[in-house]
């Protein structure tokens, strides 16, 4: 209740306060079991600095359970009340504000770590080696001899960026190269790649689809699918995450009010390392006569026997997806996103899709090494499975002690869900004191109240590094579940 208080005082006058203490408590009946707690809050100004506040604690039906009495707070952080540009939007500030409240908690920034040398099963902050589990570097792509040798060879000759929409004059030979190799891999007509997979998603459905149409899209799609389909102006439905019922009867409804419909799914899904159903989406896009866009950024080189993706992993023929899409920045080690399918309809986004057209074409060394990583994908077939089975391993270690892993299945991305931001950030510091490097994630990336810490595990990862860090977490999780259970004692 009290941090409730306190991130209304940020929200909603701008101040930064953190509890210092406070007079009295008094508990006249035991918490409810089940149900609604109500709380008031009186906050009173004792000074420049300071906070007073009353609590009250009443059940469901207004009998009062405890009074907090004489609670301080010390008001740290003020900023003007009256706008004076854009420093001040309302959403700027919240940012600034939650930032504050982080360190005035104790909580060092978990993002924006500054890393050194190639982030693989380790990677290096400040000097010292940590093992790594927030790159995706699936099979250790980026930074092999011949990746970085591809990539160093392609500047020598082309220089270093593309210079110009490949429309114009920015074409190179690598160019037609990559998107070849990434059409003959993935079995399609034909590729078309973009300086970056999140912008591949916004620009090929919005382009793709307008306000007579409807995207559909499972409920934990990346924010690129999300964002592409609320730019687009069509009309934008999310079906409960892998409810193939609920797609049925929410095409059921609406296919015919629509001109086209998109169905968006993950080959992976990217938060919750689970996979999309997807002979069954493919049934549903041909009984509705939907288009199908897949994303692959965490499926490519991860799922089926050559690490092809979702399509060789269910046996999906590829012409029934219309859209293949993916990233170059993961197992191909690069920068960039793709989309494959049809020849005509990739010919088409070729000579008209904004974020194609307008921008600027891969630089040589992008392209160099996302076509070097392909290579070697195809020449070690086994690095797939072998990253599958490092997952299990962690998986299998998690499960053991009880770490909560979600829907975590078959994928190298391995949640443990905390529930709370609080828990997953102070985890995450926990482990990184321990030197494990791992990301926490919160609300608006996952659902409220679904915090987690996200693992994405490599090919390199050890069987003595994995289970290293599953007995980290599960050592760390039991000090916090402890402390946990005393306070609610
Ligand atoms: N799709 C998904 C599912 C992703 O997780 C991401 C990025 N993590 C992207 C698309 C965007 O890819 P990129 O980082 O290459 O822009």
């Amino acid at each position: 209740a009290l941090q409730m208080a306190l991130y209304w005082l940020a929200g909603s006058r701008r101040q930064t306060a953190v509890a210092m203490g406070f007079a009295d408590y008094r508990q006249t009946t035991g918490w409810p079991e089940v149900g609604m707690v109500h709380c008031t809050a009186l906050l009173t100004r004792e000074g420049a600095h300071d906070l007073r506040g009353d609590f009250d604690f009443r059940d469901a039906n207004g009998g009062l359970i405890a009074q907090w009495r004489g609670v301080e707070a010390r008001v740290l952080t003020t900023t003007p009340v009256h706008p004076t540009g854009a420093a001040d939007l309302p959403e700027v500030r919240e940012l600034a504000e939650r930032k504050a409240m982080l360190s005035d908690a104790g909580f060092t920034m978990p993002y924006f770590q500054v890393h050194d040398g190639v982030a693989g099963a380790t990677t290096h902050i400040g000097g010292r080696e940590f093992i790594n589990f927030s790159s995706y570097n699936y099979l250790g792509f980026a930074g092999d001899p011949a990746v970085n040798r591809a990539a160093m060879d392609a500047v020598k000759r082309y220089g270093t960026s593309a210079s110009a929409s490949r429309v114009a004059s920015g074409e190179r030979p690598l160019h037609a190269e990559l998107e070849h190799a990434l059409a003959g891999f993935l079995g399609c007509g034909g590729a078309l790649t973009t300086v970056s997979g999140h912008s591949i998603n916004v620009s090929l459905i919005g382009h793709l689809f307008g306000p007579e149409d409807l995207v559909v899209h499972d409920s934990l799609a990346h924010d690129c699918i999300v964002t592409g389909a609320r730019l687009s102006g069509a009309r934008r439905l999310a079906f409960p995450h892998n409810d193939m019922a609920a797609l049925d009867t929410l095409l059921a409804a609406e296919r015919s009010k629509v001109r086209r419909v998109l169905i968006a799914v993950e080959g992976v899904y990217s938060m919750d390392g689970d996979l999309a159903p997807l002979a069954e989406v493919v049934a549903l896009k041909k009984k509705y006569d939907a288009m199908l866009l897949v994303d692959e950024a965490h499926s490519l080189g991860v799922l089926g026997a050559t690490g092809a993706g979702a399509g060789e992993h269910f046996g999906v023929a590829r012409g029934d997806v219309d859209l293949w899409m993916g990233t170059l920045s993961k197992t191909l080690a690069s920068c960039g996103g793709y989309v494959a399918g049809d020849v005509a309809l990739i010919d088409y986004l070729k000579f008209t899709m904004p974020g194609f057209v307008y921008s600027v074409g891969l630089s040589p060394a992008n392209a160099a090494a996302a076509l070097a990583a392909l290579k070697l994908l195809r020449a070690k077939p086994d690095l797939p499975r072998r990253l599958r089975e490092r997952a299990d391993f962690f998986r299998g270690a998690c499960r053991e002690l009880g770490v909560d892993i979600g829907l975590s299945d078959e994928s190298a991305v391995v949640p443990c869900i905390t529930g709370s931001s609080a828990k997953a950030l102070r985890l995450a510091q926990m482990l990184g004191a321990e030197r494990v490097n791992v990301q926490p994630i919160f609300y608006p990336a996952v659902e409220e109240g679904r915090a987690r810490l996200r693992f994405f595990i490599t090919a390199a990862h050890s069987d003595e590094q994995l289970s290293r860090a599953a007995a980290l977490l599960g050592r760390e999780l039991a000090v916090l579940n402890r402390a946990e259970a005393e306070v609610g004692s």
